[in-house]
Parts: C-alpha cells; structure tokens; sequence
C-alpha cells in the first residue's frame, strides 16, 4: 500500500530491463503530466504518462535529494 514517491534526477529501477540490456536503472530527467527517463546504460530517453510510469516502475533506487 506504500506508495513510492519520486523526483527529479531520481535513479529508478523499471520492472522491464531496457531492450539494450546494459542497464535496469533509469534517470527522471523531466517530471511533469509525462515523466521523461533516460536509460543509465545507452543514454536513450522514453515518456510516460504518469500513471504508466507508475505502473512499471519497481522502486527508486537512488534519490538526487536526499544525496547530499
Ligand atoms: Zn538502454
């Protein structure tokens, strides 16, 4: 029931792996009604609408907020 909260510059973890294979961790690079991640492995970058974003996001992995 926990819902995940996320952010900015965030590092996610996708349920599916990128087709590249390199990585399974992502970077938010926009937030907004469309969330807009880049793939830490290949550099490719892919929009969802929010509530798919959810769906298929595992968990955060690295939060750009709390790092320093
Ligand atoms: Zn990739």
């Amino acid at each position: 029931m926990l819902k995940e909260t996320y952010d900015l510059n965030d590092i996610v973890e996708m349920k599916k792996e990128h087709p590249c294979h390199k990585s399974k961790l992502w970077q938010i690079t926009r937030m907004g009604a469309d969330i807009k991640i880049r793939c830490q492995g290949c550099g490719a970058v892919i929009m969802f609408p929010r509530h798919e974003f959810e769906k298929k996001m595992k968990k955060v992995v690295q939060r750009a907020s709390s790092e320093e």
